[in-house]
């Protein structure tokens, strides 16, 4: 198997071109990859910096007591925190983003803003683990009320209802096995009960799906992951556009103190910027590898939603068009027929891609959601979820797709040969 290789790597993706073909200068905040780049605002008068700069202050000056100020404390806002939700904002023409220290602080203020004691959210049962633990360990006690569903079922969702139902909050695709829910249909439930749809887009970003224009009211984004890009920042963002429901975010943000710190959102700044061109290479290189892989005799299942095997392989294409097109992010669920122990031999072997938490960045990295990210959930509902002992989540990096094809093959390849004997001896290890 090790002795398929690609012949040439993938070729760059040709720069965009002017939409409008006219000579005229671009306008400032047309094309994603231009607002990627000129979203946050123009160089500053002062210095004329290219880069915004980094306000590394905890309080400004006021001329008059209680007068009318841009910013008074850096934990109700700050200039470099503005540019990178202008930015962000603008990625999904709406109004300027709510940045927070992580992505579960921009859960944790959504939930907070829509919710108060003997309210209910509906959760789809397939979500980040840490949003789980939230509503199942932090919110509960407060007499905030969740029930996760399975929202690749519409009518599992619509069931759900209840007369205190304030929120409906979905994760597509969901993190670790990559099952779709179909945004604009439970919108379409969502808004007929006046409730508050959110749709974590973390997976996907702006680039490849757009919640908002589906009907979303809000998009969540752990922008640890692919907006930044980096492995370099932890951050999150609410964005919707509605600016009075922004506006109460935001003082919610204030009121507990979780904003994103200016450094960290500097760096987030720096990596949004390249966000298409990343994007569209991550899921190039995903598409090609998860074709690869498909069929390999140590693999009960290649999932990724650019696969014609794909189960919800329509709504992938209709739901998955971003401002660059169809594409479908950098992830793909690999179900190892060895199970756990499979999972830690391959995790040993592998050279280049790095057995590590999270997702979305330039390093390729593998994650065991049934000890990791998701070992805070309960097993029957891990179980339920499809979350089993060999699923493995794959992120696609920039690496040399070459070189992660040879490196998973020879992983994978050395699980095939192995007897089953020898991958229990392995687990007892563990
Ligand atoms: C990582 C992640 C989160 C949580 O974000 P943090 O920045 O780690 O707090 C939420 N949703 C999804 C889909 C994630 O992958």
């Amino acid at each position: 198997m090790s002795s398929i290789r690609p012949s040439t790597e993938i070729p760059l993706p040709s720069p965009p071109t002017s939409p409008s073909g006219s000579q005229a200068p671009l306008p400032r905040a047309d094309g994603f990859a231009t607002r990627a780049i000129h979203g946050w605002g123009e160089p500053d008068d002062l210095t004329g910096s290219i880069l915004t700069p980094i306000v590394q202050a905890a309080t400004y000056r006021q001329r008059v007591p209680g007068g009318p100020q841009a910013h008074t404390y850096s934990r109700a806002s700050n200039p470099t925190v503005d540019a990178l939700e202008r930015c962000l904002g603008g990625l999904e023409s709406a109004e300027p983003a709510v940045a927070f220290a992580s992505g579960l602080a921009a859960t944790h203020a959504l939930a907070l803003a829509t919710l108060a004691a003997g309210d209910h959210a509906i959760v789809g049962a397939t979500s980040y683990g840490g949003t789980l633990r939230l509503f199942r360990e932090t919110l509960a006690p407060l007499g905030i009320r969740a029930t996760f569903v399975d929202a690749t079922e519409l009518r599992a969702v619509a069931a759900a209802f209840e007369p205190r139902t304030r929120l409906v909050l979905v994760e597509t695709p969901a993190n670790p096995t990559l099952e779709l829910c179909d945004i604009a249909a439970i919108a379409r439930v969502a808004t007929a009960a006046r409730v508050r749809f959110a749709v974590d887009n973390t997976f996907l970003t702006p680039t490849f799906q757009r919640p908002l224009d589906l009907g979303a009211d809000v998009t969540l984004t752990s922008t640890t992951k692919w907006i930044d890009g980096h492995n370099a920042t932890i951050g999150g963002s609410l964005v919707t556009r509605d600016a009075e429901f922004r506006n109460r975010l935001a003082y919610l943000r204030t009121c507990v103190g979780s904003i994103q710190s200016p450094v960290q959102a500097w760096l987030t700044l720096q990596g949004v910027k390249t966000l298409p061109l990343r994007m569209e290479r991550h899921s190039a290189v995903a598409q090609r590898i998860a074709s690869r892989l498909e069929g390999h005799p140590a693999l009960r299942s290649t999932r990724y939603p650019g696969l014609a095997s794909f189960p919800q392989r329509a709504l992938a294409s209709r739901q998955h068009v971003g401002a660059i097109g169809e594409g479908h992010g950098g992830i793909i669920a690999l179900d190892l027929a060895g199970g756990r122990a499979a999972a830690v031999r391959l995790a040993r072997s592998l050279r280049i891609v790095t057995l590590a938490e999270s997702l979305g960045s330039v390093e390729s990295l593998l994650t065991h959601p049934a000890t990791m990210t998701h070992a805070s959930v309960p097993e029957g509902h891990r179980v339920a979820c499809g979350i089993g002992p060999g699923l493995v989540r794959l992120s696609v990096g920039l690496e040399s797709d070459v070189d992660l094809l040879d490196d998973l093959l020879r992983g994978l390849d050395g699980l095939a040969s192995r007897s089953l004997v020898d991958e229990e001896e392995v687990a007892r290890a563990n």
